[in-house]
């Protein structure tokens, strides 16, 4: 690289060496939100060293992937095609982490579902709305993620609900609206909630692939189990949990494959806007706890 050319790079794109592998574009320079697809520990990196030494081709090539929209009125309506992927954020908002998820799914185009718990939309509603408004869809994961499988039925229901009504609570704030997808904790499910999650017009939204971004590996590790994953699968509903700095980390890494490899991300929206808002949980149960 002619020092010229290395000057405009360090000017332009400040630490960001990523834009500094290829031929800057135009387009790159303009279209990219350059402080935010630096948070990465991939990149994370000071200047000088990392010039010294040719740049990994594969990191940072931010482009769209965003798929189709996908309207859904029940789980049996989440048809993927080959190379077909849904994200899915669990367990959110968590301020310092879900910001910077966005920002990542904003530089590659696609749109995510958030399932959040009752307790941290509560927490950070402002974030919870922020979500929202991006235009990504949010559904609940119940108040205070315990395992429903292990309360009786009437307390997993006001789990639910209470869940439900948190999220719903912060995003109104925002004039938003909560979407009646709905994830188990743990996916910890009994047959009798499922049933009354379904008959009550909430969309259980099941795992294909499991990124365990939970498990303390390095944002790398996790990318590439994930990917394994779905190479095996071809497509597929994948869990990441947007409190960790480990997803932070490892999302562009992941959605930078997704994009070489040739998938794109399909958003799923509720097909009946008219269920916004409705108490959906209890609609499926009686009083006495029993399935409608
Ligand atoms: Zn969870």
């Amino acid at each position: 690289m002619l020092p010229s050319r290395l000057l405009l790079c360090l000017l332009v794109s400040g630490i960001m060496l990523g834009g500094c592998a290829k031929p800057v574009s135009p387009q790159r320079l303009t279209a990219t939100p350059v402080v935010d697809t630096l948070k990465t520990s991939a990149i994370a990196v000071p200047a000088v060293l990392k010039m010294e030494q040719p740049l990994p081709s594969e990191i940072f090539a931010p482009r769209n992937i965003g798929g189709r929209t996908l309207p859904v009125s029940t789980t049996a309506d989440i048809i993927l095609k080959p190379g077909e992927v849904v994200l899915t954020f669990d367990d959110g908002p968590r301020a310092g982490k879900t910001e910077t998820i966005l920002s990542t799914l904003s530089d590659y185009g696609v749109k995510a579902t958030f399932l959040m718990l009752g307790s941290s939309a509560e927490a950070n509603p402002r974030l919870a709305q922020r979500v929202a408004i991006a235009g990504h869809t949010v559904g609940s994961h119940t108040y205070g993620h315990v395992n429903l499988a292990g309360l009786t039925r009437q307390e997993a229901i006001e789990e639910i609900v209470k869940g439900e009504e948190a999220v719903s609570a912060a995003l109104a704030g925002g004039g938003q609206k909560l979407s009646p997808f709905f994830r188990f904790p743990y996916l910890s499910q009994t047959g009798f909630l499922r049933t009354g999650l379904i008959q009550s017009g909430a969309v259980v939204l099941d795992v294909d692939i499991d990124s365990k971004d939970y498990f303390k590996d390095t944002p790398a590790a996790v990318a590439t189990r994930t990917l394994s994953r779905l190479e095996a699968r071809g497509s597929g509903i994948i869990l990441f949990h947007d409190i960790h700095q480990r997803t932070v980390d490892m999302l562009p890494i992941f959605l930078d494959q997704l994009a070489r490899r040739g998938y794109s991300v399909v958003r799923l929206v509720p097909r009946d806007t008219s269920i916004f808002g409705r108490d959906l949980i209890t609609a499926g149960f009686a009083a006495d706890g029993t399935v409608l």
